[in-house]
């Protein structure tokens, strides 16, 4: 995903959102790594908001990832997540690639975690 035309054209949740509200082609994104590389584009430093884990929850992943081996569902709270909403597994050798590629950002993330939680599964939902 270096091609900047689809950098340009995918740069963010809002237009993801319109072309589908305007009944074109969905985007063929169906996986967290697909949606994280997408939303990576429209990154703008935010810091991740501690104990959120929103997109822990909210985003499906397809992948096998420790402790889920068929992926995590939609809407399934991570098993590597403790109680506090930190992830276990952090930094761990095993830790998801697919993970570490997703970047928090407003767009999405919103201003609290309710809101990261309404934005992301809208965008499961947009993008499935
Ligand atoms: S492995 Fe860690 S970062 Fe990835 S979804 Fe689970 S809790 Fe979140
Ligand atoms: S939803 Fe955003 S703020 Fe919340 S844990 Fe994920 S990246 Fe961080």
């Amino acid at each position: 995903m270096t091609n900047i035309g689809i950098i340009n054209a995918v740069s963010s949740y809002a237009y993801i959102s319109s072309l589908i509200k305007r009944d074109k082609p969905k985007p063929a994104i169906t996986s967290f790594g697909e949606i994280a590389k997408l939303l990576h584009l429209c990154k703008k430093n935010m810091e991740c908001r501690p104990g959120c884990a929103a997109c822990c929850i909210a985003i499906s992943i397809s992948s096998s990832i420790p402790g889920m081996p068929n992926g995590k569902p939609a809407g399934v709270r991570c098993v590597n997540l403790d109680d506090d909403g930190y992830c276990t597994i952090y930094k761990r050798p095993d830790y998801p690639k697919i993970c570490g590629d997703f970047k928090a950002d407003p767009e999405y993330c919103g201003n609290t975690r309710e809101e990261a939680l309404k934005n992301l599964a809208e965008l499961e939902r947009l993008t499935s």
